[in-house]
């Protein structure tokens, strides 16, 4: 599909160090580097590029640099570069903008700080090594009521 944004990353390949032994194109699970027989040339599909560095770690030669695009956008402080790629993004795609492990934005992770200290619950302090303890974390609405039976298992 035809689209707008430019490339993330910038694919350098060394021309005197490359021996078109296509490694990068085997290596790479999203089709950038292809095989040019006319020219007998390795080339690139940058625009496909998500900036693994895979195919340069690969590269037997040393001959490829993954640099990320120095395209700058006239500065504003609503209008950031990843807000207009992102509107771009979707007018092109019609779909959400999803992020694959984890969120990339700089928001606070609760998980990573949340602490669950149980050494008060009971009087002696349970001994975790020998009793078993429950740490079920409910998210969303609190259930009217919950049932445990015999294997902790919840109904
Ligand atoms: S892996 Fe390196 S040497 Fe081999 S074709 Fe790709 S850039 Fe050239
Ligand atoms: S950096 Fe990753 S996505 Fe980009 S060309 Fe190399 S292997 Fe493909």
């Amino acid at each position: 599909m035809k689209t707008y944004l430019p490339p993330n990353f910038l694919i350098d390949r060394d021309q005197e160090r490359c021996i078109q032994c296509q490694v990068c194109v085997n290596q790479c699970a999203f089709g950038v580097h292809y095989y040019d027989a006319e020219d007998d040339e390795v080339r690139s599909h940058e625009e496909n590029c998500v900036g693994c560095h895979r195919c340069m770690i690969f590269c037997p030669t040393h001959a490829l640099t993954i640099r990320k695009h120095p395209l700058d956008y006239r500065e504003n402080y609503n209008w950031r570069p990843e807000v207009i790629k992102d509107i771009i993004r979707q007018a092109e795609s019609g779909g959400m903008i999803l992020t694959g492990t984890g969120n990339d934005k700089g928001y606070r992770i609760y998980w990573d700080h949340m602490l669950l200290n149980a050494s008060q619950v009971t009087n002696p302090s349970i001994d975790p090594l020998r009793e078993p303890m429950e740490l079920t974390t409910y998210l969303g609405r609190k259930p009217d009521k919950v049932e445990v039976d015999g294997d902790s298992h919840h109904r």
